[in-house]
C-alpha cells in the first residue's frame, strides 16, 4: 500500500469565504501515484472547513447569510469563548457545522465524486495563513 501526505496553504483576505480545492486534491493524487483507494482531505484549524457541495456562487452567498444568522460574528460580547480575549467564537461555531473533513474514494486515479460534488475550503476566521492536510492511502 502507498500512502502519500500533502498540506496545502491559505491566506484568505476577508473573514469568511469558500475556495475551491476540488483541482489541488486531484493533483496530489495524481503526485501520489495512488490509482485505487481513498483521500482524506481536513482542514487543521479550528476555525476552518473542508465539505463537499455544489460549486455554485448563489448557495456559496446563501450559505454565508445562513451561517451569520446561526452565529452572528457581532456583537462579540454575546459569546464567553470571547472573554479570552478573542473573537472568533462565531467561527468555532461555523467550522462545527461545515464540518472539519471529507474522504473521498479514489478510482482509476481519479476523484470519484458524483455528478456535482466539488471539494471546498471554508474560511471562517480568515487574514492568517491556515493549512489544510491531504492524506491518500491505497495502491
Ligand atoms: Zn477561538
Amino acid at each position: 500500500m502507498k500512502s502519500y501526505r500533502k498540506e496545502i496553504f491559505f491566506n484568505i483576505a476577508a473573514r469568511m469565504d469558500f475556495v475551491h480545492i476540488t483541482p489541488e486534491v486531484q493533483q496530489a493524487i495524481d503526485e501520489s501515484g495512488v490509482r485505487e483507494g481513498l483521500v482524506l482531505v481536513n482542514s487543521m484549524h479550528i476555525t476552518a472547513s473542508v465539505f463537499i457541495n455544489d460549486n455554485e456562487s448563489g448557495l456559496h452567498q446563501d450559505y454565508k447569510k445562513w451561517l451569520e444568522k446561526l452565529a452572528p460574528h457581532a456583537p462579540i460580547e454575546q459569546y464567553r469563548h470571547n472573554d479570552t480575549g478573542e473573537d472568533n467564537a462565531d467561527a468555532h461555531m461555523k467550522r462545527q457545522i461545515m464540518g472539519r473533513e471529507v474522504v473521498v474514494a479514489i478510482t482509476d486515479g481519479k476523484l470519484d465524486l458524483g455528478t456535482w460534488e466539488r471539494i471546498f475550503y471554508g474560511e471562517f476566521d480568515g487574514r492568517r495563513r491556515k493549512r489544510v492536510l491531504i492524506k491518500i492511502i491505497g495502491e
